[in-house]
């Protein structure tokens, strides 16, 4: 008797960034590697490849919290379509908020990574989608850190670092895309520097450095591979010294485009992220606004303590509208006239953008 061939479907819920599901990628290598000539099929949301006839497990993957409904919609969808099938969820949402998944589920999910797989590269057939020009690996994970905000802690706890994160690396693709956290806090950086020089690709560590760590011994390893861009954290007021040496640091190292993700939204006025972006603005400075989020929560829109939805409605529209790539340019000009010349100013331009927003979206009486 031939034994049949193992089938697996891998899949993405909601896509919703440029990057390809990478633990699913993982898990798809370790999959081909346990089971010789299995197939391996990935898709997102509910379309079902049509080569895929009977799976024996379906991995569902998540990644924010507030599109958790839409997973569970997803899982439920597989679940009555292949009742055979055993059904594995995991992912960042998941492993946040496991006890909801397994209310609309029935499904306990995995929390965290999955070890067997973490230790594969990736499985570059199977992008989801995505057009990929990079490699994507970590030199480390988790966080020596723990910043109030962050969620890294909860799926990434503690932190180590991968030796063997060349093995991710496809000679094909031009870049490496590096998703550590907080890579400089790395004791492996002197040698995971050597490795970057000998591979000669151009780098991106697109969680940002710590601007913390960065000082003049580190700029000056850093100025020996291509970095691009360079990114930092401007997270709060605090950090202004920090952030500031750091830019400093790398103007006199490297050529690289420095750009700074600005959180706001936490416990910050919007006063307080006029004054961030002026900083960043004044020593022209990329800067890249973020909102927070609560990790664990289930709906988008959350203000902070010292925000609300018109503030955060018209912060996203002057992103959306003035700036690309939701970066804010260095021209001093145009951040005077959208922003303002003073906090008060801004607060004030925000309101008058999310009162412009609404009288765009009334319907016209005729
Ligand atoms: S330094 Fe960055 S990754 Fe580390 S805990 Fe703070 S925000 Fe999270």
């Amino acid at each position: 008797m031939v034994a049949r061939t193992r089938q697996f479907l891998l899949v993405e819920p909601v896509a919703k960034t440029p990057y390809p599901p990478l633990g699913l990628m993982k898990i798809s290598t370790w999959l081909k590697r346990r089971y010789k000539g299995c197939r391996v099929f990935g898709t997102i949301g509910d379309e079902i490849p049509a080569e895929i006839t009977r799976p024996d497990r379906v991995y569902v993957t998540s990644l924010f919290t507030w599109d958790l409904e839409k997973v569970v919609r997803t899982v439920n969808t597989y679940a009555d379509r292949f009742p055979r099938a055993k059904i594995s969820i995991g992912g960042i949402a998941a492993s946040l908020l496991p006890d909801d998944v397994e209310r609309g589920t029935g499904i306990r999910p995995h929390v965290g990574l999955i070890k067997g797989a973490e230790a594969c590269p990736p499985d570059y057939s199977l992008t989801f989608g995505r057009k990929l020009d990079a490699s994507i690996t970590f030199a480390s994970r988790g966080c020596p850190r723990k910043c109030r905000f962050c969620c890294v802690e909860a799926h990434e706890p503690g932190f180590h670092v991968r030796d063997g994160w060349r093995r991710d690396i496809n000679p094909e693709l031009p870049r490496i895309l590096f998703w550590d956290n907080n890579w400089l806090a790395s004791p492996n950086f002197a040698s995971d520097c050597e490795q970057i020089r000998k591979l000669g690709k151009v780098v991106d560590f697109n969680q940002g450095l710590d601007a913390r760590l960065y000082d003049k011994a580190v700029a000056k390893e850093m100025s020996t591979i291509r970095l691009r861009p360079v990114r930092f954290a401007f997270d709060n007021v605090a950090m202004e010294k920090h952030v500031l040496r750091a830019t400093k640091l790398v103007r006199e190292h490297s050529p690289g485009e420095i750009r700074v993700y600005v959180l706001y939204n936490f416990d910050d006025t919007p006063e307080d992220l006029y004054y961030r972006l002026d900083v960043l603005n004044r020593n022209h400075v990329l800067a890249f606004p973020m909102e927070y989020r609560r990790p664990t929560a289930t709906k988008t829109k959350f203000p902070g303590p010292h925000w609300n939805s018109a503030l955060l409605r018209a912060m996203k529209l002057t992103l959306l509208y003035y700036y690309r790539r939701g970066m804010i340019t260095e021209s001093r000009t145009s951040f005077h006239s959208i922003y303002g010349r003073t906090p008060n100013q801004f607060v004030d331009r925000l309101y008058e953008i999310y009162e412009y927003d609404k009288t765009l979206k009334r319907k016209p009486t005729s």
